[in-house]
């Protein structure tokens, strides 16, 4: 097989090799999802034994809702998450400076309201859902570690846990396993951006911050000059962001001690704070020079990476499963490949265009030093929750619905 990525010469499609999806996180499972229901054969390839199951992403904003309503996932999610139809700016001393109503969206979406809900508990929805299919194979403890490719079909090699390789044939891989991604680096793809300087904490808690903090919302972007935090509630427990020196040894980092000094910090109380889960991580912006490179096909974070100051991450990577899968589907049933090249301008445009630039914005609304800069930006929010239209305008752009609206314009 010979792989040419200045000019890949896909033909079309070869009939009856499966799609090989690489990751079963929630991009790669709502892509072979998708691709299962328009009875399209998929094999997913996870590198861990089983789903993985860490404290991620945990809000669902109105269209990603939408679209999970086509696998009858939306109400069980809804059912399992907690609605929040406000969320907030607020400044470390003064309280809040924007609440912001999602309420407003009727109309516009089916579901008027973020949902805050574990990423791993739609990984699981999608499984079950994807293993009562006969076309559909799941192989675990499957490494990713190079592909090939050529006019009529795709390879696939993984690396086991002790070593071993297999290759796989199928018509296309879909590249959706994460940052690090193994596919994007074997068709050479660039991932330019940049790395932001602070790592993120991320704990949890059964502390009840809304019994002690007046007119706390559910999901809250502190902003403060010297160290800002997020609050996000799930049904259970609160998560609490904060931003962390990357020169701190990660067991100090990590450490009860530590934490605890931390969040008493954030809000003083008597007695320690009941801490469930930690978790540390570096955080990088940045977007693949292409995402289609012939048969091979990146989706989520493995075309992009951005702060999860906004949600975006795991929204942005099920937009992109659903645009590809569809395009994909035409493909298969006879459609140009040329028509994926629009999946890559379409959601390569949102990636770079909206979701970097919103998530960029909002990590400087949070911790800016300057106070005059910091005081424009606040009375901007202040003025945009005061102004009826400003106020939908500022949701339809936060809640990702006018990216997916804007996309027509993308030839
Ligand atoms: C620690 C952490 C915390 C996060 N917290 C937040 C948050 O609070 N809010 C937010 O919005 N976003 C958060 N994100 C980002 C969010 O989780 C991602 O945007 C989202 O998971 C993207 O989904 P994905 O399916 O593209 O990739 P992933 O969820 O990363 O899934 C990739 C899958 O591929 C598998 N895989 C990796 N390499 C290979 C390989 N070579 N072969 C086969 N399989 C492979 C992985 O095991 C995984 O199952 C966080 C990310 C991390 C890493």
């Amino acid at each position: 097989m010979s792989q040419d990525l200045a000019s890949p010469a896909v033909t079309k499609a070869p009939g009856t090799a499966p799609v090989l999806v690489v990751g079963a996180g929630p991009v790669g499972l709502v892509a072979a999802a998708a691709l299962a229901d328009a009875n399209i054969p998929v094999v997913i390839f996870e590198a861990e034994r089983d789903l993985p199951d860490g404290l991620r992403a945990s809000t669902f904003h109105p269209p990603t809702l939408d679209m999970l309503d086509r696998f009858g996932l939306s109400s069980i999610l809804i059912e399992q998450g907690l609605i929040c139809p406000e969320w907030q700016f607020r400044d470390r001393r003064d309280g809040p400076v924007a609440t912001f109503d999602l309420s407003l969206l009727e109309g516009e979406t089916a579901h008027p309201y973020r949902l805050q809900c574990e990423q791993w508990r739609l990984t699981r929805l999608l499984r079950d859902r994807l293993a009562t299919n006969p076309d559909v194979r799941f192989v675990y403890d499957a490494r990713a570690v190079d592909t090939k490719q050529d006019e009529n079909g795709a390879e696939l090699t993984i690396e086991r846990p002790d070593g071993s390789r297999e290759t796989f044939a199928g018509s296309w891989i879909i590249g959706a396993d994460g940052a690090r991604s193994a596919v994007r680096k074997s068709v050479g793809i660039e991932f330019a951006g940049q790395t932001i300087p602070e790592l993120y904490l991320t704990c949890s808690t059964t502390f009840q911050y809304q019994d002690v903090m007046p007119d706390l919302t559910n999901i809250a972007y502190i902003s403060d000059p010297t160290e800002w935090f997020v609050l996000l509630r799930t049904t259970k427990l609160w998560r609490l962001l904060l931003p962390t020196d990357p020169n701190e040894p990660e067991d100090v980092m990590l450490s009860d001690k530590r934490i605890q000094s931390r969040m008493q910090e954030v809000l003083p109380k008597a007695g320690d704070y009941e801490i469930c889960h930690r978790t540390a991580y570096r955080v990088h912006e940045r977007v693949a020079a292409k995402y289609v490179a012939g048969r091979v096909l990146l989706a989520g974070d493995a075309a992009h990476v951005n702060n999860p100051l906004g949600g975006m991450g795991m929204n942005g990577g099920i937009h992109d499963a659903f645009n590809l899968a569809e395009k994909l589907t035409k493909v298969w049933n006879g459609a140009d490949p040329a028509l994926l090249g629009r999946y890559e301008r379409q959601r390569r445009k949102v990636a770079l265009d909206v979701v970097q630039q919103q998530a960029l914005r909002n990590r400087a609304t949070l911790n800016q030093r300057d106070p005059e800069v910091r005081r424009a930006s606040l009375d901007d929010l202040r003025a945009t929750a005061a102004d009826p239209v400003r106020h939908k305008d500022y949701l339809m752009r936060s809640s990702m619905i006018a990216s997916l609206r804007a996309l027509d314009e993308v030839a």
